[in-house]
C-alpha cells in the first residue's frame, strides 16, 4: 500500500491541476501557462482521459498563441479518436471555433454540428452551455440569426450560471438585432449589460452596448447612440480586441457623418483603417471606407472621392466574398444533412425494391401482376429521390441569390450578373447602362409609419420597378433602400428614359395604402459603359456619385454621371445631363 500512495497523490494532484488550469484558461494566461508546464511534467502519472484533457488544454494554448493550424489539426484528430463525451464535445467545438478564425467555414460547421449531437450526453451544465454559446456565436457569425437565437434561448432556459447567462444574452441580442426583432426599450438590455460587467465580461457587455446603440441610431436617436458609444470607447480600446474596437469606431464614424461632423467622422474612420489585424473585408473596415469616401465627396474633391470609392469597393467585395463563403458553407452543411436523410430513404426504398423483386420471383402468376405494378411505383420513387436532390440544389441556389423581402437579386447576385453581362457587352461591342436608386428620406417613413410600412414600401418599389425592366435586364436590391438596374443593350439616352419612368412609378406609390401619408420617391444616378467603361466597380462608383448629385439637387430626380464638377442641379430640372470632361481611364489612374 505504501508504494501505491505517491502515485495516488500524484493522480489526484494531476486531476486537480487540470481543473485549475481549465478554470483560468481565458482569464489568466500566465497561470494557465504555468499549470500546463507542470501538467506536462507530471504527464507520466496521468490516465488516458486525463492525458486527453491535457491535450485539449494544450490546444487552447496554441489558439491563444495564434498557432491555429496546429491546434486545428490536433483538435480534429482528437474529436475523431477520443471516446469520453465531454472531451469529444469540447474538441469538436474548438475545431468549429478555430475554423471560423481560419475561414474554413464548411469544416467549422461540420464539426459544430457533429459536436452538438453530443449535447444531451454532457452532464456538466457549464460545459454543455459552453457549447450553446459557441454555437450561438458561430451561427450569428454565419448570418444564421434564427439558429443563433435558438441556441441562446435553449441555454437561457437551462438554468445557466451568471457568466453563461451574460454570454447567452449577448448572442440573443445580436441575433434579435440581426433578425430585426430587437426593441430598444427593453429594460433588460441594460440589465444584461450590467450583469456582464459584474461578471467582468467586458467584451460581452460592450458588444451588447453596441447592439443597443445601433438600435437607437436606426430609430433616429443618433446623438444618444454616439454618447453611449463614446462613453464606453476607452474601455473597449483597453481590451485591445480589434473586432470590437473597429466596430465602435466605424459606428461612431458613420453616426458622426450623419450629423455632419465630417472631421470627427474622418478621425474615427481613419482609426479603423489603421487598426492592426483588421481584415479588409470586415464590416467595420467597409463602413470606415464608405465614410472616407463620403467625406471626400462632401469636400467636392472628385479625384479623392473616386480613389476612396475604389478602396471602399475593394473592401466591400472582400466582404461579399466572405459572406458568400459563409453562406455557401452553411447551405452545404444543410445540404449534407438533407442528403444524409435522403440516402437513408433511398436505401430503404432500394431494400424494399429488392424484397419485392424476390417475392415476385416466388409468387404465382396470378399475384405477379400486382407485384409488377408495385415494383413500377417503387422504381419511379427512386427516380423521385434523385429529382428531389436536384430540386433542392436549385432551391438552395435561388435562396442564396435572392433578397428575401423583395424577391429581387441580392447585392452579391446583382454584382455577379452585372459583371457577366458587362463582359458580354464588352466582347460584343454592345452598350450597357446602370441605374442606381436610393429612396429619399426613407428613415422618416420608418420612423413615422413603422418598419413594417417601410418594408411594404420596399416591396412596392420592387414591384413597380420590375414593370419597367426589359427581359435580360437585372434588377437588384443592393442595400437597405438602394436598388440597381443593369440595362443590357442600352446607352445613356435610353437608360435615362427608363430611369425616368421608374422614378415616376416610384413617386406615385401611395403610402396611404399602408396607412402612411408620407411621399415616396427616389434619387437616381445613371451611368453607361460608353462613358464609364466596363468595370463594374467604376460604373457603380460613378452611378453613386450621380445619385448623390440627385440628392444634393433636391431628391426625386435623376442625374447622369459627369466628371467635371459636383455642382448641385437647380431644383426644377429633372434630368441631369452634363458633358463628360475626363475619360474614365484618367480617373482610374488618379
Ligand atoms: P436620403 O434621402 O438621404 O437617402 O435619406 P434616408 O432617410 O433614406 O437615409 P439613409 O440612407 O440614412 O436611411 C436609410 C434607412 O433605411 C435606414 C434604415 O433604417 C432603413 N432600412 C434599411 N433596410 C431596411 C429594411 O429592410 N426595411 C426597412 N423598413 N427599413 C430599412
Ligand atoms: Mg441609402
Ligand atoms: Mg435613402
Amino acid at each position: 500500500m505504501g508504494i501505491l500512495l505517491p502515485s495516488l497523490v500524484l493522480a489526484s494532484e494531476f486531476s486537480e491541476l487540470l481543473h485549475r488550469a481549465d478554470a483560468v484558461r481565458s482569464s489568466d494566461r500566465a497561470a494557465f501557462d504555468k499549470s500546463l508546464a507542470r501538467l506536462e511534467a507530471l504527464k507520466g502519472e496521468a490516465n488516458a482521459v486525463e492525458r486527453a484533457h491535457l491535450e485539449l488544454l494544450l490546444n487552447y494554448q496554441k489558439v491563444i498563441r495564434g498557432d491555429y493550424q496546429s491546434a486545428l489539426g490536433s483538435a480534429s484528430v482528437m474529436f475523431d479518436q477520443v471516446q469520453e463525451p465531454q472531451l469529444k464535445y469540447r474538441s469538436g467545438l474548438l475545431v468549429a471555433n478555430i475554423a471560423a478564425l481560419t475561414r474554413e467555414f464548411s469544416l467549422g460547421l461540420r464539426f459544430l454540428e457533429s459536436a452538438l449531437e453530443l449535447r444531451e450526453k454532457i452532464h456538466d451544465a457549464d460545459i454543455r452551455h459552453g457549447g450553446d454559446v459557441v454555437a450561438g456565436n458561430l451561427y450569428n457569425q454565419y448570418g444564421q440569426y434564427a439558429l443563433g437565437l435558438e441556441h441562446a434561448e435553449r441555454l437561457l432556459s437551462d438554468a445557466p450560471s451568471a457568466r453563461n447567462r451574460c454570454f447567452a444574452d449577448k448572442v440573443r441580442f445580436e441575433a434579435m438585432s440581426g433578425l430585426g426583432h430587437l426593441v430598444e426599450t427593453r429594460p433588460h438590455i441594460l440589465t444584461s449589460i450590467a450583469r456582464c460587467s459584474e461578471q467582468g465580461e467586458v467584451l460581452s457587455a460592450n458588444a451588447i452596448r453596441s447592439v443597443l446603440a445601433q438600435r437607437w441610431a436606426a430609430n433616429g436617436k443618433v446623438r444618444q447612440a454616439i454618447a453611449f458609444l463614446e462613453a464606453s470607447l476607452p474601455e473597449v480600446e483597453a481590451t485591445g480586441y480589434t473586432r470590437l474596437i473597429g466596430e465602435y469606431r466605424a459606428l461612431l464614424a458613420t453616426y458622426q457623418l450623419e450629423l455632419g461632423n465630417e472631421k470627427t467622422a474622418e478621425m474615427h474612420a481613419v482609426a479603423v483603417t489603421e487598426l492592426k489585424g483588421q481584415d479588409s473585408g470586415s464590416l467595420p473596415n467597409v463602413m470606415a471606407r464608405h465614410v472616407l469616401y463620403r467625406v471626400a465627396l462632401g469636400r467636392g474633391d472628385t479625384r479623392a472621392a473616386l480613389n476612396e470609392y475604389r478602396l471602399y469597393a475593394e473592401a466591400d467585395k472582400a466582404r461579399l466574398d466572405d459572406i458568400k463563403a459563409r453562406e455557401y458553407a452553411f447551405q452545404l452543411s444543410r445540404h449534407e444533412v438533407a442528403q444524409k436523410n435522403q440516402s437513408i430513404e433511398l436505401l430503404k426504398s432500394q431494400n424494399q425494391l429488392l424484397r419485392l423483386e424476390q417475392e415476385v420471383a416466388h409468387k404465382e402468376q396470378s399475384n405477379s401482376q400486382l407485384m409488377i405494378a408495385l415494383l413500377f411505383v417503387l422504381a419511379s420513387s427512386l427516380g423521385y429521390w434523385g429529382w428531389r436532390g436536384r430540386r433542392m440544389h436549385r432551391t438552395l441556389r435561388q435562396l442564396a441569390q435572392t433578397d428575401s423581402l423583395t424577391g429581387l437579386a441580392n447585392r452579391r447576385h446583382f454584382r455577379a450578373q452585372s459583371e457577366a453581362l458587362l463582359a458580354q457587352a464588352r466582347q460584343r461591342g454592345r452598350p450597357m447602362s446602370l441605374l442606381l436608386f436610393d429612396l429619399d428620406h426613407f428613415k422618416q417613413i420608418n420612423d413615422q409609419c413603422g418598419h413594417a410600412t417601410g418594408d411594404w414600401v420596399l416591396k412596392e418599389v420592387a414591384r413597380v420597378g420590375r414593370v419597367h425592366c426589359r427581359p435580360g435586364d437585372v434588377f437588384g436590391r443592393i442595400g437597405g433602400e438602394e436598388f440597381a438596374v443593369a440595362l443590357v443593350d442600352c446607352d445613356l439616352g435610353d437608360a435615362e428614359i427608363i430611369a425616368e419612368r421608374m422614378r415616376e412609378a416610384i413617386a406615385v406609390i401611395d403610402g396611404r395604402a399602408s396607412g402612411c401619408p408620407l411621399p415616396v420617391s427616389a434619387s437616381v444616378g445613371c451611368v453607361a459603359t460608353s462613358v464609364s467603361g466596363h468595370e463594374y466597380e467604376t460604373l457603380v462608383a460613378h452611378a453613386d456619385a450621380a445619385m448623390y448629385r440627385s440628392k444634393v439637387g433636391g431628391r426625386n430626380r435623376i442625374s447622369r454621371y459627369q466628371t467635371a464638377s459636383a455642382t448641385p442641379v437647380p431644383v426644377p430640372v429633372r434630368i441631369e445631363s452634363v458633358p463628360v470632361a475626363a475619360a474614365p481611364e484618367a480617373m482610374r489612374a488618379s
